[in-house]
């Protein structure tokens, strides 16, 4: 049958998707681009802000139309809104056939033959993690990246989080599955690999075998054919000397670190529960800056969080001018059901944090235009995905350093690594040849 599966999210939703487009191919279910096409329908959701909740209803929605109008033979929703929502996203959509957590994406397989034989209202959120330990047969949008997980779930309980709750606690897949993975990903045509983990570098803390996030960095780097390694995302506090060494160290480790900071507040921190001060914060950058001088950090904000005052705001601000990251990611605070922030009056106006909003990305894009603007007349190494969509005559890539590369070159091709010269930059993009 013709699947249409949607991700909302991040990437490990992006991920999750590939494994079970993978695993229902294996079954003789083929891949559609369009939801207009597909007999079977599965939405990928997110629970980490209100507003992307409220998107997953509404594209359910359309798809519980297409159900009643008996396009769609089978409707089923994954992810972490499955988990959070669990059996109640029956009551509020009548046509859906089956819920599943994160966790048990093993079984949406199952529960697709299981809805087409007339089942209904199949509800798999609990118990032990059921997902596909060496996904052979993943289905990859894009062949020249691809990206491995490596622990599910988290460990660290800040104030504002879902995630503890929709994906459990830190559970690391042992180096040697990990490894096997990646040599399979690199004989399937894939140059770089990312390493994924809701707090990627907390990797091994449940093993309790001696494995490390630096010991899996030089593991994976040691893949015949491999060209390139990251790794998303960082927690502060879990930033080790052995991972900045393996930083350091390792050549196919590209220079890119996505280290939220969330707020520049030390009293928001505490309340967030993050478990650094800003002072500490301005410690672990300097030390990654000092031993790999090309980095570039990118960092996450939350702005009116319960609690926040101006004074609060304008250190963040402070922080986001003093800090130089490549890119900050800015998000309005919502309440988040069970986490410990929702106990707290939500006490920022939505004008407020609209306004903040606006600050921090003005001030960002100032910080990302300066910098990528200091990088004309250098040489960037960008890996080359294709034609630029806008215009058939250059190429697109990224650099080791994350940023989109647009660049002109004779007899270039996906998959080539090449040394542009920089000539032009916005604060999204460098130009180049
Ligand atoms: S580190 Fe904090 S924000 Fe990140 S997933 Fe864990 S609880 Fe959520």
């Amino acid at each position: 049958m013709r699947v249409y599966l949607e991700s909302l999210g991040c990437q490990m939703n992006v991920l999750d998707s590939e494994l079970v487009f993978g695993e229902l191919a294996k079954r003789g279910h083929a891949p559609v681009e369009a939801p207009h096409e597909a007999e079977i329908a599965i939405l990928n959701t997110c629970s980490v802000r209100q507003h992307a909740e409220d998107k997953a209803v509404s594209i359910l929605g359309q798809f519980a139309a297409a159900k009643r109008k008996k396009r769609l033979k089978v409707l089923g929703v994954m992810g972490c809104m499955a988990q959070n929502e669990k059996g109640k996203l029956f009551d509020r959509i009548g046509e859906l056939d089956f819920v599943v957590g994160p966790s048990r994406l093993g079984r949406i397989p199952d529960l697709v033959d299981e809805a087409l034989a007339g089942k209904k209202r199949l509800l798999e959120t609990a118990g032990d993690i059921d997902r596909f330990p060496l996904p052979d047969h993943r289905h990859r949008e894009r062949k020249l990246q691809a990206a491995i997980e490596v622990a599910f779930g988290c460990d660290y309980v800040c104030t504002f989080c879902i995630v503890p709750f929709t994906r459990g606690r830190e559970v690391s897949r042992p180096i040697r599955e990990i490894v096997d993975e990646a040599k399979k990903l690199v004989d399937d045509g894939a140059v770089e690999i990312t390493l994924l983990g809701q707090t990627v570098n907390a990797y091994g803390t449940s093993l309790a075998d001696g494995s490390t996030f630096a010991k899996l960095l030089t593991a994976v780097h040691e893949t015949k054919g491999l060209k390139r390694l990251r790794f998303i995302t960082s927690h502060p506090k879990s930033v080790t000397p052995d991972m900045i060494r393996a930083m350091r160290d390792l050549p196919k480790l590209c220079e890119y670190l996505h280290l939220p900071l969330q707020s520049g507040s030390d009293r928001i921190l505490s309340r967030m529960k993050r478990l650094y001060t800003v002072d500490e914060y301005h410690r672990i950058l300097a030390e990654v800056r000092e031993s790999v001088p090309e980095i570039e950090i990118a960092s996450d904000f939350i702005v009116g969080f319960p609690g926040e005052t101006e004074e609060d705001f304008q250190a963040t601000a402070a922080a986001l001018r003093e800090l130089e990251f490549s890119q900050s990611y800015v998000f309005k605070y919502s309440t988040r059901p069970r986490t410990k922030a929702s106990q707290w009056e939500d006490d920022v106006p939505q004008e407020t944090k609209e306004r903040r909003n606006i600050e921090l990305l003005e001030i960002q894009r100032q910080v990302s235009l300066a910098r990528n603007q200091s990088k004309i007349g250098k040489t960037v190494e960008v890996l080359v995905e294709g034609p630029n969509p806008k215009n058939a005559a250059q190429w697109i890539g990224r650099s080791r350093q994350n940023q989109v590369t647009v660049l002109a070159g004779e007899g270039v091709r996906a998959g080539d690594i090449v040394d542009v010269t920089v000539d032009a930059a916005t604060p999204l993009t460098l130009f180049g040849s």
